[in-house]
């Protein structure tokens, strides 16, 4: 195993960004950011408060109200987006250095993050050009058309898997669209959200448009998402903080994007191509460490390919290179943090009385420290299972046999998630037909998660509320005000004219 390597040039303070100059919180207060690999504090971060918040906020709405962003060209906010891009494209190495420090990912599947994040600022930037609006004539009487404009400071929360990533498909959009924005990234993993300041400064962003809060949720995120003058909340994390959000936003009702948790389906039928299936579920739920919304944790398997496609998959799962996240070979790197890796070894725990155990099971043999778990496979696992109903977000996965299309639907839909669904089949009619039929926001078909940013992202049921993605998330951060003309005569009832 490679030995620990920790990036020249770490900040041993993270602070927050606030009015394009980084500070420390009103009160001074701190907290531990602890690395994956040692789970050692490697550095402090700034926690905000309400106070922070405020300040942030109040920086936003000036950037806002008075400043030049939301009232510039599409083509000059378009210009600075695509300088934005170069630049984050230009940090790839470094930025899949620092991800993979602080979030345990292997550093083959971080590094690219930075392609991802800067095609979102090239897509939206795109976007923005070519934004068409409705007109609507009724001849000979109105002209009426859809006049366009950023809503106001958005508040965006995200989650510690990907961060950087994550972070970029609300920032790009919220600002493409003339907004300004206070970000508040998650608490286990803030180290690359400050790279987003110098980023947007060297590229001319005016001061006061990003505004970044570190801090808890319950503190900064609390904060942020009651805040009076903040319309929208754009948030992506667990569901049941999607729905304690839901709720503290109702006061000020707020606009709300929510990209939430998932228990993703997975179905093999018999029909399928064994190979590429094995192939595609296994990455499915396993890159990223399992810590990824759209895993596919739940595979369902039709009954005469049951065996062969079990001993095949936990042949391999048990193959996986767990490793030192900055090792090349590492397949499966360190979860998040150690109380996320609590979590999950808790759930592995109860998958051994739930289902029955092909593979992994618990840390990998030869890792005293360091947040490792094995890539774990259960069979046969039952639909009432907590490891069938539940999100663990970790590299665990449970395999259960179906026989007939319904009933592979039904356990398809028997969760309270509905964010994504993997179709094996080369059957055209019952793929498109189990596609339409099964509770999910996308579905991919002979394929794994492969995004196309125009195409609608979230989910259904406790997987999200509204979708992102292209034009949906312009409608997001604007809105869209009608306009209506009188062509030729005005046409009024008289009152008081009799
Ligand atoms: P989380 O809900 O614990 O935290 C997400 C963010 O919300 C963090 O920044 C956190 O500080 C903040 N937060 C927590 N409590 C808050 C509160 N009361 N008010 C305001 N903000 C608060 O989620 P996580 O553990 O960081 O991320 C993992 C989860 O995110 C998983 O459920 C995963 O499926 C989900 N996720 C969904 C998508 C998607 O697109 N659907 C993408 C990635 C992750």
């Amino acid at each position: 195993m490679a030995t620990h390597h920790i990036p020249d040039g770490l900040p041993s303070s993270i602070r927050h960004y606030i009015d394009g100059r980084f500070v420390d919180s009103v009160d001074g207060d701190t907290f531990d950011v602890l690395d994956p690999v040692s789970n050692e504090t490697y550095a402090t971060a700034a926690a905000g408060k309400k106070a922070d918040i405020d300040l942030a906020v109040a920086a936003a709405t000036r950037a806002f109200v008075d400043g030049p962003w939301p009232r510039m060209l599409p083509r000059a906010r378009a210009r600075i987006l695509g300088r934005i891009a170069d630049a984050v494209e230009a940090q790839d190495a470094r930025l899949a250095e620092l991800e993979t420090f602080d979030t345990g990912l292997p550093i083959t599947q971080a590094l690219g993050q930075a392609q991802r994040a800067a095609e979102n600022f090239r897509f939206f930037a795109d976007l923005i050009v070519a934004q068409a609006d409705d007109a609507f004539t009724v001849p000979g009487r109105q002209l009426n058309y859809v006049h366009r404009k950023p809503i106001g400071v958005a508040g965006l929360i995200t989650p510690w898997n990907t961060p950087f990533m994550l972070e970029s498909w609300k920032l790009a959009p919220a600002l493409a669209s003339g907004c300004t924005v206070v970000l508040k990234p998650a608490e286990f993993t803030p180290l690359s959200a400050g790279l987003w300041a110098t980023i947007f400064e060297e590229a001319g962003l005016p001061p006061g448009v990003f505004n970044l809060v570190n801090g808890l949720g319950e503190e900064a995120g609390d904060a942020l998402v009651k805040h009076p003058d903040v319309p929208l909340i754009s948030f992506t994390g667990e569901s049941t903080t999607g729905r304690i959000i839901f709720a503290n936003a109702a006061e000020s009702l707020k606009g709300l994007s929510m990209e939430l948790g998932g228990k993703s389906p997975a179905v093999v039928f018999a029909d399928a191509d064994l190979d590429a299936a094995i192939d595609s579920t296994l990455f499915g739920v396993f890159s990223l460490n399992g810590e990824r919304c759209t895993a596919g944790s739940r595979i369902l398997v039709q009954r005469e390919i049951y065996d062969e496609f079990v001993e095949r998959f936990a042949e391999r799962a048990r193959r996986i290179v767990v490793g030192n996240p900055h090792d090349p070979a590492t397949e499966v790197g360190a979860l998040v943090h150690p109380e996320h890796y609590d979590k999950v070894m808790g759930y592995v725990e109860i998958g051994r009385s739930e289902g029955r155990l092909v593979a992994g099971g618990g840390r990998p043999e030869g890792f005293e420290s360091g947040n490792y778990v094995a890539p774990t496979v259960f069979a046969d696992v039952k639909p009432d299972a907590r490891i069938f109903q539940e999100e663990i977000f970790g590299p665990v996965v449970a395999i259960t046999p179906f026989g007939s299309d319904a009933e592979a639907l039904e356990l398809a839909n028997d969760t309270r998630y509905g964010l994504a669904a993997y179709l094996w089949t080369r059957d055209l009619e019952r793929a498109h037909t189990f596609a339409h039929a099964v509770e999910a926001g996308m579905v991919w078909l002979n394929s794994h998660n492969v995004r196309d940013l125009r195409t609608p992202f979230g989910g259904v049921k406790a997987s999200g509320l509204g979708q992102e993605g292209g034009y949906r998330s312009i409608d997001f951060y604007t809105d869209q005000q009608a306009v209506h003309i009188t062509v030729g005569p005005v046409h009024t009832p008289r009152f008081g004219a009799s």
